[in-house]
């Protein structure tokens, strides 16, 4: 059983590079690129996940929602997480959520920057 993942572009077997040439001697083909764990995500490079996106974007947008009047960044929604880079690893404020309106900063643990669920933002 092999847990390779292949890459999603749609195009990826027509890119000629050496390591998509694969298959018996004599008889290689380009070949759609797989690996333990790809580095774009679904996708092995920004071309094959430009490729897709040009090929399936619409799709999407009109799957999940488009948008369809503009945003306003708020108090209330324009917290982001960051780190402090320079502070040492046993800092316990080296995760904040930083306001980008206020500036205010509240400090987060590593298991609620890691979480991608845990926001503080409200409303859109
Ligand atoms: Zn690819």
């Amino acid at each position: 059983m092999s847990n390779l993942k292949y890459c999603q572009g749609p195009e990826c077997h027509t890119y000629h590079t050496q390591d998509r040439l694969r298959g018996p001697k004599g008889n290689k083909t380009n070949q759609t690129r797989r690996r333990s764990s790809l580095n774009y995500g679904e996708f092995c490079d920004t071309r094959c996940e430009h490729a897709w996106l040009s090929k399936y974007a619409t799709i999407a947008v009109d799957h999940f929602g488009r948008l369809n009047e503009v945003k306003h960044l708020t108090e209330e929604n324009a917290w982001t997480k960051t780190y402090n880079w320079r502070a040492s690893s046993d800092e316990s404020h080296r995760h904040y959520f930083l306001n980008h309106i206020t500036k205010e900063r509240r400090p987060l643990t590593i298991e609620q920057f890691n979480d991608s669920n845990y926001t503080i933002n409200t409303g859109e």
